[in-house]
Order: C-alpha cells, then sequence, then structure tokens
C-alpha cells in the first residue's frame, strides 16, 4: 500500500534543515508522496527510513541519464499522464540516426548541422539531443571510426545500435565515462548486454517484441543489477507505438508496475516528411522519451522543436526572461525608458514593437515571476514601490538624462506611487495594446 505524507513524516529525522531543496522535512514527506523526490535527497535518513522508505519513494519512472556530463540528456522521471495535471519533465530528447556504412563526407556534413544547430524561442535554445550510430556494416572497425567522428564532432551522447557485443564494447572503450546508451538488450543477449553495461556503466536499451516479454526482460536485467533501462516500444505502426506508449505509462505511474517504470524510445525511421512530423508530433505529446529520426530536414526539425517546447514548458511557470535593463536599438541618454515585466511573451512582444518603431529605448524588465503586466500588478509584483526599487538598484539613473519613464496603459494607477519612489522623473502612461507602441514612441521621441 501506498505511504501516506504523514507516514513518510513520521520516518524522517524532523529537523527542518532544508538541505533537500524544501525548508521542512513535512514538505519533503508530501514531495516524497507525490513521487516528486527521491530519498536520497535527505543526507540525513535513518536506515530505518531508508529500508521502509526505499521502495515507495523511488519514481514511478526512472531517470536515466545518457550522454558526457556537458553535454547530458535526462528522460524518465515523469509523474502525470497529462501535463495539465502538473507538468511534463524531462522534453522528449531527439536523436538523429547515422549508420557506418554511410561516405564520410555525408558524415561530416550531418554531423557539423547536429552541432551547430540551435533554434532560439522566446529566450530558450532548442537543440538536437542525440546521435544514433548504426552498425549496419556488422564490423567492428567502421563502426568504432564512425561511432569517433559522430561524438568527435557533436559532443553529444550516443546511442549505440549493434546486433555485434564486440562492436559494442569496442565503442563502449572509445566512449568509456560518456554514458553512451547500448541498444539493446533482448531475451536472446542479456546476460551478455547486462554485463557491458555494468562494466561500462552505461544504460541500456531493451527490446522485445510484446509488452510482456519486455516486462520480463527488464525484470531479468535489474535482477543482473542493471538500473538504468530505456523500452524500446514495440509496435510496427504509428496506432500500436502511441497505444503501447500509453499502456506502459498508464502501467507505471497507476499500478506503480516497476518492470515498465523506465522511459521509452520510439523509431521514426524511414517515413516521409509528413509522416514523420505527424507521428513525431503524436509521440511528443503522448510519452516518446526518445525519438530518433534520420533526417535533418529544417521543415521537420521546426515543428518538432516547438511542439516539445511548449508540450513541456510547465504550465504553472509561465516563461520569462532575466530581469534588467535591456537596450532596443543603440539607447543614448537621451532615450526613452520603458517598463514591463519579465513574462517572456510580454517582453518579446514589447520589445519587437519598439524595434518596429525605430526609436532606440531602453526597456526596464522588472521581475514578476513571469506575470503578465495586469497579473503582475494584481499580484503585487508590478506595483510603483517594486518598479522604483528596482530602478533604483540598476544604476539606470547615472545613464540616462531624461527621466522620462513609460509605463503600461493597463497599469496607469500606479504613477502616483511610482512619481513618489522616483522622485524627479516623469511618468508617462503608454498605450495599452503594444501594438500601438510604434506610433507612441514615434510621437513620443526624443
Ligand atoms: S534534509 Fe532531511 S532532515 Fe533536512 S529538512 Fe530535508 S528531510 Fe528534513
Amino acid at each position: 500500500m501506498a505511504l501516506t505524507g504523514l507516514d513518510i513524516f513520521k520516518l524522517l529525522p524532523k529537523t527542518n534543515c532544508g538541505e533537500c531543496g524544501v525548508p521542512t522535512c513535512m514538505a519533503f514527506a508530501m514531495k516524497l508522496a507525490s513521487k516528486g523526490a527521491e530519498l536520497s535527497a535527505c543526507p540525513y535518513a535513518s536506515e530505518e527510513a531508508t529500508k521502509v522508505l526505499g521502495a515507495a519513494s523511488k519514481p514511478p519512472i526512472r531517470l536515466v541519464k545518457i550522454g558526457p556530463s556537458e553535454f547530458e540528456t535526462q528522460v524518465g522521471n515523469e509523474t502525470v499522464m497529462f501535463r495539465h495535471e502538473k507538468t511534463f519533465v524531462h522534453p522528449t530528447a531527439i536523436a538523429v540516426a547515422f549508420s557506418d556504412g554511410q561516405p564520410a563526407d555525408k558524415i561530416a556534413h550531418q554531423t557539423a548541422v547536429i552541432r551547430d544547430y540551435c533554434l532560439e524561442r522566446v529566450g530558450e535554445q532548442l537543440r538536437i539531443d542525440l546521435a544514433l550510430v548504426e552498425n549496419t556494416t556488422g564490423e567492428v572497425d567502421p563502426f568504432v571510426k564512425t561511432v569517433k567522428e559522430v561524438a568527435g564532432t557533436t559532443g553529444h551522447g550516443l546511442i549505440l545500435q549493434s546486433n555485434n557485443s564486440e562492436a559494442i564494447e569496442a565503442a563502449l572503450q572509445v566512449l568509456d565515462g560518456q554514458r553512451p546508451l547500448i541498444h539493446a538488450a533482448t531475451p536472446e543477449n542479456a546476460d551478455t548486454i547486462a554485463a557491458l553495461a555494468l562494466k561500462y556503466k552505461a544504460p541500456v536499451i531493451a527490446k522485445a517484441d510484446m509488452l510482456d516479454s519486455l516486462a520480463a526482460l527488464t525484470t531479468k536485467l535489474a535482477g543482473l543489477g542493471v538500473q538504468d533501462i530505456v523500452l524500446e516500444v514495440p509496435g510496427d505502426n504509428p496506432a500500436a507505438i502511441l497505444q503501447n506508449n500509453t499502456i506502459i505509462r498508464k502501467a507505471a505511474l497507476k499500478s506503480t508496475y516497476e518492470p515498465l517504470g523506465y522511459p521509452v524510445i520510439n523509431f521514426l525511421t524511414g517515413r516521409d516528411l509528413p509522416d514523420l512530423v505527424a507521428d513525431a508530433s503524436t509521440l511528443i505529446c503522448k510519452y516518446g522519451s526518445i525519438i530518433v529520426i534520420d533526417t535533418l530536414a529544417m521543415q521537420a526539425l521546426l515543428p518538432m522543436m516547438m511542439l516539445r517546447q511548449n508540450i513541456f514548458t510547465d504550465p504553472q511557470k509561465p516563461i520569462q526572461v532575466e530581469p534588467k535593463i535591456y537596450p532596443i536599438g543603440e539607447p543614448d541618454e537621451n532615450s526613452p525608458v520603458l517598463v514591463t515585466t519579465n513574462f517572456s511573451l510580454t517582453y518579446f512582444i514589447v520589445s519587437g514593437e519598439i524595434e518596429n518603431s525605430g526609436v532606440s529605448a531602453h526597456l526596464v524588465i522588472v521581475e514578476t515571476e513571469g506575470m503578465s503586466v495586469l497579473t503582475g500588478w494584481a499580484a503585487g509584483k508590478f506595483s510603483g514601490e517594486k518598479i522604483g526599487a528596482f530602478i533604483k538598484q540598476s544604476g539606470l539613473e547615472d545613464k540616462v538624462k531624461s527621466r522620462k519613464l513609460i509605463i503600461p496603459g493597463y497599469v496607469a494607477q500606479i504613477s502616483g506611487e511610482l512619481e513618489e519612489a522616483l522622485p524627479g522623473w516623469q511618468i508617462i502612461v503608454g498605450p495599452q495594446e503594444a501594438s500601438d507602441l510604434a506610433p507612441f514612441m514615434k510621437m513620443h521621441a526624443g
């Protein structure tokens, strides 16, 4: 039976030292009960607590880390079926497939594209996460050569795909310490692959034809001491893969069924672009921890990256930009000063409209925990007092002479407060809608 927060609390030290990342033992107990933390985060847990809580506090879907520490990909640790229940945690990792039979110039070109690919969107940098090298030649030397080249150029974590355990071991030696993901342990080779995984401390993909044989395989691997497992989801068409992804997530979360409590990998190779984008979109939304693709076509990567960013944004935590003074254009000491909140969307819309106006300005972005203007004002985070204090601390008053501060039209009511907080400044109420900023800026230029 699952332990409640109170049951767990009784076993904790009750010193409220906060070292686990939350202020009290009770708060930590509640996190453990909801599988949002691991007992290992408390350095003072007694042996008895570790024994009793060990199983109860284990996350229902194991966290698996792949790749070198400087470019590590984490998958798993999910706790909900639906994003609106709380949040999805680790974005679906996108892996691009290579073959050791590909011409060297094609590999060189593709690895450089992966290394350099970076889509910047609402302040985040979106990248490809992993590369898979398939041993299509079946030979050791070309496989190792390709693995070296792909890892060396991209710097990314690798998935090593081969039926030849000698080739896998040779590649593991090359990547020692970089935690490549081994593809794959099967019911036939489980002992050999488990031994390699343990020797090189590498995570392993478990592969079987049916879900029940997959569960039997992970049970065997766990019995051999392999803990970091990723499930290759059986299914020969998108509907079957989607169905099995859902069954696995449900079994792990609702039934705490440990043999399927692992992240999953879905192979989406050999598709034309429209089918690839459709299938990838489905599996990004529905539980794919890693998807493997075999194209670097920008028209396929763009929608995948954007959808992934949207799905894996915490719905309770708005996307934010850093609170500071942003120069828009080439502002000088006579340029106007505008203020708004650090909600990403607000920042990008307002800065875009100022740019469109052609008038350079200083844009003051105040910390409101990502709230928009009206919400921030209602929550007391976008008040005259807070804006005034932020401007004073920022040193802006040493940089500008104009002493004119334009505030969003929706918070005209803070003008008085601001005048008190910023003596000598003239507070100008700007338009309510950002789309009216350009003509407003032109009118107030200079
Ligand atoms: S680290 Fe342990 S003792 Fe300290 S507050 Fe957290 S649960 Fe309590």
